[in-house]
C-alpha cells in the first residue's frame, strides 16, 4: 500500500462543498476550516440548515451560498477558484424519498450534471458523495464495489433514490472516462452522530430523541434488519483521506463502518446508556412507510478497498457514537 498524500499537511486550499449546511457536509466544512482551508458552501437548506455552521458564522475564510447548485449564478467562478469539490448536495433520508419522489430524482440528477459541467470547464477533481442505497435488494452478507446491483421495480418510490444516485455515479465515470475530469465516487453507509435530525426518517436520531423523552422507540417490521453505524467524524476522515489519494481518483469507495447490529438491539443499546425508561414499540413497515414498503435487511460494507487505498477505516464503538449524538 502506497501512503496517501495529505491534504493536511498541505498549504492552505480551496474548497467548495455543496450541501455543507447539511449533517455531513457541516462536519467537513468545520474539519475544513479547523484545517485552515478556505470554503465555499452551497446549500439550498431544503433539508440542512446554516445554523449548523454557526460555530463558523464570523470565519471570514467561509463564504456560504444559500441556493440551489443549478441556481448559484457564481458557480463557475467559484468552481474556478476550488482546488477541490465535495458534492454533498442530496436528497436526503428514506421517508423523503418516499414522500418526494419527483424532488429525490429531479436533485440528485440535475444538481449533480450541473456541478460536473462546471468542474469539467476547469478540470476542478470532485468527490461525489453517492450512498450504500445503491447496492438494493443485494442479499450479500457484505457489499463489495465492484458487486452487481440490484434495485427493486418503480412501482416502489424508494428505489428512485438509489437509482438517481446510481445515475450519478454513472455519470461522474462518464466525465472521468471521456473528458478526463478527476472524479471519486464515495458510497456512504449510514452515518450518524451530531447534529443529524430524525425528521427525514434517520433511525439514531428518532431512537436517541425518544429516550431522552422517555418516550416509546418505534422499531419497524420485526426489527431482525441490521445497519452498521459509522460515526460521522469518521466518515468525513476517510473523505479527506479519498480526497487527497491521487490513486483514488475515476475510482468507487465504500465508506462505513462494519460493525454490523440489528435495530431492535439498536433500541436496546440506546436506552440502555442513555439509562431511560423508554419501551421498545414495533412497528409494521406499512403504517411506517406505505404498504409494500421493501426495506433492506443487511447492509454491511467492505472497507478493505478505502483501508487500502487511504490506510483508513472508521472504527468508533457504537456505544460512543450514541453518548456523543445525545450530548
Ligand atoms: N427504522 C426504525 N425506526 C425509525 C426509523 C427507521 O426502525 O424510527 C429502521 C428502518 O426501517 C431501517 C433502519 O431503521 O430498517 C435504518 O433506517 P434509516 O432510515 O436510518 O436508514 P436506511 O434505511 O437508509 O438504512
Amino acid at each position: 500500500m502506497s501512503p496517501p498524500d495529505d491534504i493536511h499537511s498541505s498549504s492552505p486550499q480551496s474548497f467548495l462543498v455543496t450541501g455543507g449546511a447539511g449533517f455531513i457536509g457541516s462536519h467537513l466544512v468545520e474539519r475544513l476550516i479547523s484545517e485552515g482551508h478556505r470554503v465555499t458552501v452551497i446549500d439550498d437548506c431544503s433539508t440542512g440548515t446554516f445554523e449548523n455552521l454557526c460555530s463558523l458564522q464570523h470565519n471570514d475564510r467561509l463564504t456560504s451560498h444559500s441556493c440551489k447548485v443549478s441556481e448559484c449564478r457564481e458557480l463557475e467562478d467559484i468552481v474556478q477558484r476550488a482546488d477541490f469539490i465535495f458534492h454533498l448536495a442530496a436528497a436526503v433520508g428514506v421517508e423523503l424519498v418516499v414522500n418526494s419522489p419527483i424532488r429525490t430524482i429531479q436533485t440528485n440528477l440535475r444538481e449533480t450534471e450541473v456541478l460536473l459541467q462546471a468542474a469539467s470547464h476547469h478540470g476542478t477533481p470532485v468527490l461525489i458523495a453517492s450512498t450504500s442505497e445503491v447496492y438494493g435488494k443485494s442479499l450479500k452478507p457484505v457489499f463489495v464495489e465492484t458487486d452487481d446491483l440490484l434495485i427493486g421495480p418503480p412501482t416502489f418510490s424508494r428505489w428512485s433514490y438509489a437509482c438517481s444516485k446510481l445515475m450519478d455515479e454513472f455519470l461522474a465515470m462518464s466525465f472521468f472516462k471521456e473528458r478526463a475530469l478527476p472524479i471519486i465516487i464515495a458510497r456512504l453507509f449510514n452515518t450518524v452522530g451530531p447534529k443529524q435530525t430524525g425528521r427525514y426518517g434517520m433511525v439514531l436520531p428518532r431512537f436517541i430523541e425518544a429516550a431522552k423523552r422517555d418516550e416509546p422507540l418505534r422499531v419497524y417490521g420485526d426489527g431482525n434488519q441490521s445497519r452498521c453505524f459509522s460515526y460521522v467524524k469518521d466518515t468525513v476522515h476517510a473523505l479527506l483521506r479519498l480526497a487527497s489519494c491521487q490513486r483514488a481518483r475515476g475510482e468507487v469507495f465504500n465508506v462505513g463502518s462494519t460493525n454490523e447490529i440489528q435495530i431492535s438491539e439498536l433500541a436496546r443499546v440506546v436506552i440502555e446508556v442513555l439509562g431511560s425508561k423508554s419501551q421498545i414499540q414495533m412497528v409494521p413497515y406499512a403504517e411506517a412507510y406505505s404498504p409494500g414498503f421493501e426495506d433492506m435487511h443487511r447492509r454491511k460494507p467492505s472497507v478493505e478497498k478505502l483501508f487500502d487505498f487511504t490506510g483508513f477505516r472508521p472504527s468508533t464503538p457504537l456505544r460512543d457514537i450514541i453518548q456523543q449524538a445525545a450530548d
